[in-house]
């Protein structure tokens, strides 16, 4: 479905990013890879399914290091087809507490980073009439949770983000969208369940329920797997025309 297709997907050295652009590769398009620690391994995976892999490691709170990933994926692959906005970092802290170097952090790489890819990818996308932009939100894009102030802040800003990238394209082949996970297993959860287990002196396992228990109706996590899929759909002809929505895959979480 995607052959002949690149996709650039940020932060995808690991969790919900990996599974997307395993997902999308699965459907033949080339991918760029983006982000830090082990590049080689992510590279193999998805090399072995029988398209093209380049890698770039720009840091996503610079927007010069954007740029420089932004003409390296033309460079390498003639244009990026498929805009993935997924790196992205948490502190947890109240708000009176939180330091402004991570609040600065946060913006930069869960917010800003969005702004500067869309913007670079969008001239050859409009030439070409077909692009689709996806950018990996969150269920706290669409409600709040306590001490995640930069977080909820950021994410609520890419839902924004997303509408009126969505409405600037709305009359050509482009289109973008949010996805809205709730709790996935990935790095960036598995360090406030270890923080859970340790506030309450639990078990890991013990730890995850009570984390699921909080917010997540369905007592499941979201893999990055299922998440994956949604950004085919969202890739696939069926998703011309769905613009501007902040889907979320959250186990009943916002539906309270
Ligand atoms: P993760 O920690 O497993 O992966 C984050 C990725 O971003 C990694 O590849 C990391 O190297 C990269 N990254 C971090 N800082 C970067 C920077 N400055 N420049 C470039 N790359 C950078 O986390 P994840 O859970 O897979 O999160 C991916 C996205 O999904 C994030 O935007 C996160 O907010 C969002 N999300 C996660 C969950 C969840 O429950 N895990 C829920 C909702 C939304």
């Amino acid at each position: 479905m995607l052959a002949n297709k690149t996709a650039l997907v940020t932060g995808s050295t690991s969790g919900i990013g990996l599974g997307i652009a395993k997902a999308l590769a699965r459907q033949g398009a080339n991918i760029v890879l983006n982000g830090f620690g082990d590049v080689a391994g992510p590279q193999a995976e998805i090399e072995a399914l029988g398209v093209r892999v380049g890698y770039h490691g720009a840091d996503m709170s610079r927007p010069a290091e954007i740029e420089a990933m932004m003409a390296y994926a033309v460079a390498e692959f003639g244009q990026v087809d498929i805009l993935v906005n997924n790196a992205g970092i948490q502190h947890v802290s109240r708000i009176e507490d939180f330091p402004v170097e991570r609040w600065d952090a946060i913006m930069a790489i869960n917010l800003s980073s969005a702004f500067h890819t869309t913007r670079l990818a969008l001239p050859a996308m409009r030439a070409a009439n077909w692009g689709r932009i996806i950018n990996v939100a969150s269920v706290h894009g669409l409600v709040g949770s306590a001490e995640k102030s930069a977080y909820v802040a950021a994410k609520h800003g890419v839902v924004g983000l997303t509408k009126v990238t969505a409405l600037e394209t709305a009359a050509t082949g482009v289109t973008c969208n949010a996805i809205c996970p709730g709790w996935v297993l990935t790095p960036l959860v598995q360090k406030q369940v270890d923080a859970k287990a340790a506030a309450l002196g639990v078990s890991n396992e013990e730890a995850k329920k009570v984390l699921l228990g909080e917010k997540e109706p369905s007592m499941q996590f979201t893999t990055p797997e299922e998440l994956g899929e949604l950004a085919v759909f969202f890739c696939s002809a069926a998703g011309n025309n769905v613009r501007g929505v902040a889907w979320n895959m959250d186990g009943g979480w916002v539906a309270q």
